[in-house]
């Protein structure tokens, strides 16, 4: 009986304990993101870095990459709040969800964040989920590819190493850039585990083209294999995407989509423009999000195809690191290609529709 009062009065004391420990823990991770967002606000960035992992500052040109996302939506970090929506602890970790918003109205959030918070030094510092999420995964190594699977039955083979190796060395030549980094490749089992890697939606395969990571549920995605090289084409100083069309367009032709070849999407460009009248360049360039799913691939992937294939790979790749040019974007192609986009346009579709 005694013992087992002390047994008793043990979990009591260890479960008082432990949330002691946890509460602890959740405060210096709410610290830790105070103190990195006012350094930041300050544009402290050495200092700001303290708050980070030091395997991914070592690793990522841009460490951070939910504050990159803001960066590229042309959110000024200056100018805006947050408030902590949630925390949560699991597992060594702490994880809390960020809600950013314009001061002038806290209504309307402009990013979500989940943001990771682990010790390192005795201290708390910041992760990507990435860096969590995949700590215990194995890898192996290739000329070109970290890859990174969960057991040993997803493991590649030489052979597979060798065609993933192959064609990045293709897609460099090809696109005539200077990429000599490898790339992480993650072997997800799930579209819910890629994106939760990037904290975003679910995805058969996604990649984060600056840093040049590729997570996917097949063991080679050969599609955003070309999303990463291709960025190269940007010159190192520009703080933007590539326009979308171009990006995708250039990624479906020389890579496919996921289940199906460049040569079946050309098929079905072939299809669409026989059938829809309506399809217009202008559109593609201008309201790119209309075309979706098969039918927005095929038609970016046959209009990249013309203008390399017509007009050389030069033109294109000015076009294409010129970046997010918004409202120019008809004028920045009708001056790189020396044509209006309806004779553009004309030439697009007889080229199309002339394919077998
Ligand atoms: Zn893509």
């Amino acid at each position: 009986m005694e013992k087992a009062i002390s047994i008793f009065m043990m979990i009591l004391f260890l479960g008082s304990y432990s949330s002691a420990q946890s509460s602890e823990k959740i405060e210096e991770a709410k610290a830790c993101f105070e103190n990195y967002v006012k350094a930041l606000k300050e544009g402290d960035e050495e200092k700001a870095k303290e708050y980070w992992n030091r395997k991914e500052k070592e690793r990522y040109k841009i460490y951070d990459w939910q504050l990159r996302d803001m960066f590229f939506r042309k959110v000024n970090l200056e100018s805006v709040d947050y408030k902590i929506r949630k925390v949560e602890e699991t597992d060594g970790y702490i994880i809390i969800h960020v809600d950013w918003y314009y001061p002038e109205d806290s209504s309307k959030v402009i990013q979500k964040d989940v943001r990771y918070f682990i010790r390192e030094d005795k201290k708390m510092v910041g992760a990507n989920p990435i860096f969590i999420l995949t700590r215990d995964w194995l890898k192996k190594e290739s000329k070109h590819f970290v890859y990174h699977f969960k057991t040993r039955k997803d493991e590649p083979d030489q052979k597979l190493l060798d065609k993933m190796d192959n064609f990045y060395e293709k897609i460099v030549n090809f696109l005539d850039v200077d990429y000599q980094d490898r790339i992480d490749y993650f072997r997800c089992d799930s579209a819910k585990e890629v994106g939760g890697l990037f904290n975003l939606e679910r995805s058969l395969a996604r990649c984060d083209m600056i840093n040049g990571v590729v997570a996917g549920i097949q063991n080679f995605v050969p599609h955003e294999i070309v999303h990463v090289i291709s960025f190269k084409i940007m010159s190192p100083e520009e703080e933007r995407l590539p326009e979308t069309y171009l990006n995708e367009g250039l990624a479906y032709y020389l890579g496919g989509a996921t289940f199906f070849s460049s040569d079946t999407l050309l098929s079905w460009a072939k299809t669409k423009i026989l059938k829809d009248p309506k399809v217009s360049l202008d559109s593609l360039v201008l309201r790119t999000e209309k075309y979706q799913g098969n039918e927005g691939a095929a038609l970016m992937s046959s209009l990249v195809k013309f203008l390399i294939e017509n007009y050389g790979l030069d033109k294109f790749k000015k076009l294409y690191s010129l970046g997010k040019t918004y409202d120019q974007r008809i004028e920045t192609l009708e001056d790189i290609y020396g044509e209006t986009t309806k004779r553009l346009e004309k030439k697009w579709k007889n080229f199309v529709l002339s394919l077998h």
